[in-house]
């Protein structure tokens, strides 16, 4: 194997490397984000605000009561009863993950016991995937149709032939924006003799959830963030499940999983979360506008989003996310051979930024 042809191949591995890494490790791509440096950024499906003045005055009011030279508490529990509390559940119900990123890993290293197969519809979020191979787990993938909703036949029929273990369904979906219809979701409840994952990362977007179901199917599990909805840096996700499955979910979390800054600022947060609901509601609000402006511009095609970002598909995807860092403005360039070929993600920011995106659109596709 000679570089000489191409200088930019990367040399070969080290033996350290290709002999005791494993190989479903070192053939993959490490999840990444390119860091480009633009005013305008709708690239992360972060919310557009940070913490308002009189709470950002509570939390660091809290920063004193914190005993830095102890641990965490490790169960998190005055958080969970929180969580617990708003959420008409038992703590016991409740585990918390260091971003819900964590509580997927937990997921997948807790459920391989059967098939050791993961099902997951694409396109969608990619760490299922990712963290499904880096653990050795067979990955299914089931195919989503023209509206990006699933294909219940062919899903169905996944199900009966591989029986996975466990089953990822983000609704919304990221990155196609859409919620999967819910007589859908309870189909492949029922069909399904594994875990079935339904990840609501951006159910405050869409004011749908299926937790009322956790009373009813005990092959069901919940997944919540707070990193879309103001707290992305706090790194908090919350799993819901039935008791026995989330005891069984906690056994492979990491202990002090959750520093003690998280757990109490994030205890003080939701226990009064009505300036978290305000917030979802001027998203909500400015994605219907970015949606109306966009389905007027010529050049670019929008897809319904019930999330607090949208899918965009232009006719040369590289180019127009280039031109766009030009005039300051950073999205997501997602574009891949197949269903997102030449898609662009772009989160609503606020009103002003969600006006500079649409500006420097403008700009590039002069309308006639
Ligand atoms: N699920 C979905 C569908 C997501 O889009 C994301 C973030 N991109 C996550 C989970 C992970 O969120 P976090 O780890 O920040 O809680």
């Amino acid at each position: 194997m000679s570089d000489k042809k191409n200088p930019k191949a990367s040399p070969p591995p080290s033996p350290l490397i290709e002999n005791r890494v494993r190989e479903y490790v070192r053939s993959l791509e490490a999840y990444s984000v390119p860091q480009i440096p633009c005013a305008v950024r709708l690239d992360g499906n972060e919310a557009p605000l940070g913490l308002p003045g009189e709470v950002y005055e509570r939390v660091a009011e809290t920063l004193r009561g914190i005993p830095f030279n102890r641990y965490p508490d490790p169960e998190a529990l005055a958080l969970r009863k929180t969580v617990a509390a708003l959420f008409g559940l038992e703590a016991g119900q409740i585990v918390v993950g260091n971003g819900s990123d964590e509580l997927i890993a937990m997921l997948l290293i807790t459920m391989g016991g059967g098939t050791g197969r993961v099902l997951y519809p694409v396109p969608t979020f990619s760490m299922y995937g990712i963290t499904a191979k880096v653990l050795g787990l067979e990955t299914v993938e089931a195919a989503l149709d023209d509206a990006f909703d699933i294909d219940i036949e062919s899903t169905l029929a996944l199900i009966d032939s591989q029986d996975p273990d466990l089953i990822f369904l983000a609704s919304p979906n990221n990155p196609t924006g859409n919620s999967f219809s819910e007589e859908k979701i309870k189909r492949i409840i029922e069909a399904s003799s594994g875990i079935v994952v339904v990840d609501e990362a951006y159910c405050d977007f869409s004011g749908t959830t299926l937790l009322p179901l956790l009373v009813t199917a005990p092959n069901l599990v919940i997944l919540r963030t707070l990193s879309k909805i103001g707290f992305a840096a706090l790194r908090l996700g919350f799993l819901f499940a039935g008791e026995e499955i989330a005891a069984e979910v906690n056994k492979a979390r990491l202990p002090y999983n959750i520093n003690s800054l998280t757990q109490s600022f994030a205890e003080l947060i939701l226990r009064d979360p009505s300036f978290i609901t305000e917030r979802v509601r001027m998203v909500v609000k400015e994605r219907e506008r970015v949606f109306n402006a966009l389905s007027y511009m010529e050049g670019i095609r929008v897809f319904p989003s019930d999330a607090n970002f949208h899918l965009i598909r232009v006719q040369n995807a590289q180019w127009v996310f280039d031109e766009l860092v030009k005039r300051d403005v950073l999205v997501r360039n997602l574009s891949s051979p197949g269903a997102l070929r030449d898609c662009l993600r772009v989160t609503v920011g606020t009103p002003q930024e969600n006006d500079a995106f649409l500006a420097a659109l403008a700009d590039i596709f002069p309308q006639k």
